[in-house]
């Protein structure tokens, strides 16, 4: 059974990461021999393997976005996906923290941004 697909309007088109199960990895359209051939379906073999969020690499896909089965030997150190995915479950409080923290400075600069405009008018 091909990989689920995930689609938005703003973002492109990507497939979940087995790991932490994000839509991480980005999958191009099947480039058109001509113009006149687009057809927009995803190019399966071609899409992302490896998760920026969590590093673990995904299995590859067939043409018709089946995960081929065997891992590459020497693929994620060696770990299983059972360990990896504990390992992720362990440390993600440490991503969402960074991201708290990140949208506090950001909700904070853009109130001070507010703040000097004020100052200024007369
Ligand atoms: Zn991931």
């Amino acid at each position: 059974m091909p990989v689920a697909l995930f689609e938005s309007p703003t973002l492109e088109r990507r497939r979940y990461c087995e790991c932490c199960g994000f839509p991480s990895l980005f999958v191009p359209d099947v480039e058109p021999r001509n113009r006149f051939e687009w057809d927009g379906s995803p190019d399966w073999e071609n899409s992302g393997g490896t998760c920026d969020l969590c590093e673990w690499e995904s299995r590859p896909l067939d043409a018709r976005g089946n995960p081929v089965r065997a891992p590459r030997d020497d693929a994620n150190d060696r770990l299983s996906l059972e360990q990896a995915r504990a390992n992720y479950a362990r440390f993600e409080w440490h991503l969402r923290d960074a991201l708290a923290a990140q949208q506090a400075e950001d909700e904070e600069r853009v109130a001070g941004e507010w703040d000097d405009s004020e100052e200024l008018t007369p």
